[in-house]
């Protein structure tokens, strides 16, 4: 059976190349070789070989306006349009008309209707702070809503202690100043301990959310600096992982951070790559909807 490694990214779209499109101006050698030696633009050629595919996906989702995380997350998490749902775009928390698709429809459910026993992960731990603040308001992301729902453990500070969970930032240096004593790791290393924690789940899913931070501008770091560090995870990954055994998925909900003349979101596609095991099943991929119903199929191996 497949082992799938899923990369959320959060905030980045496929859009024309230009001096403002980090794409274009970064040297980013691992996105290139997701590629196949293009950088992530508009004009990125499609990939469909049985083992690679990359390929535009749609994020508007049939709907006017910017596309936004809470209803761009659930749908890509569920295969149900939830902007349809919802009749507008709607973030970055999931929007209460799509809790019921996220309870019965979401990917780590659907997983485990497959096979009792297969349990996915969800590699991101969280400071105990997070976990204060979503209980107090009843308030959950969408990932970890997900969670709930299908009784994943949300990781916290002792996972992240026993190097079985990953921070948001891939390093943990943004955890010193909320006053934890955690690590502080390489990308490199945060890349291995992602393949590593896969090897014992059907699917493991990893949240990066920066990238759309850094496009809206809300954090000190640069669009540039943002996707060199993902680039150094990526390499990492796809130097550790087995593409005979395993696959490599990696998405977005929404452009934002290839824009760099605009702080706000965009209505340009999102990338979809599949590299390694099972990649030929999201070859005729064309929306975020399309993206749960795929990694379904591929676990059944159908
Ligand atoms: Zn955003």
């Amino acid at each position: 059976m497949t082992r799938i490694l899923f990369v959320f990214v959060d905030g980045i779209g496929l859009g024309p190349p230009h001096a403002a499109n980090p794409f274009s101006t970064t040297s980013l050698p691992s996105f290139v070789q997701l590629a196949d030696g293009h950088a992530w633009t508009a004009e990125a050629p499609h990939v469909a070989t049985p083992s690679h595919v990359f390929r535009p996906i749609d994020a508007t989702l049939g709907i006017d306006g910017l596309p936004q995380s809470g209803t761009g997350q659930a749908t890509l998490l569920t295969g149900v349009n939830c902007a349809a749902l919802v009749g507008r775009h709607f973030g970055p928390f999931p929007h209460s008309a799509t809790h019921e698709a996220l309870a019965s429809d979401n990917l780590f459910a659907r997983i485990q209707r497959l096979d009792r026993r297969s349990v996915p992960a969800f590699a991101n731990a969280y400071p105990p702070r997070f976990f204060d603040y979503a209980r107090e308001r009843r308030r959950w992301t969408v990932t970890t809503r997900c969670c709930l729902e299908a009784n994943v453990p949300v990781r916290s500070l002792d996972a992240l202690r026993d190097g079985r969970a990953l921070t948001a930032d891939l390093t943990g240096a943004g955890w010193t100043p909320l006053g934890h004593d955690v690590p502080v790791i390489t990308e490199t290393e945060a890349g291995s301990r992602f393949v590593t924690l896969a090897r014992d789940y059907p699917l493991t899913l990893f949240e990066y959310f920066l990238t759309d931070k850094a496009g809206h501008r809300r954090i000190d770091q640069s669009p540039t600096s943002i996707l060199q560090s993902l680039d150094h995870f990526f390499k990492a990954i796809l130097e550790r992982m087995d593409p005979h055994n395993e696959l490599l998925l990696i998405t977005s909900d929404h452009g934002n951070i290839e824009d760099g003349d605009r702080t706000t979101h965009t209505r340009h596609p999102v990338p979809l790559i599949a590299y390694g095991q099972g990649a030929h099943h999201f070859a005729d991929a064309t929306s975020l909807i399309d993206v749960t119903p795929r990694i379904v199929r591929a676990l059944a191996g159908s």
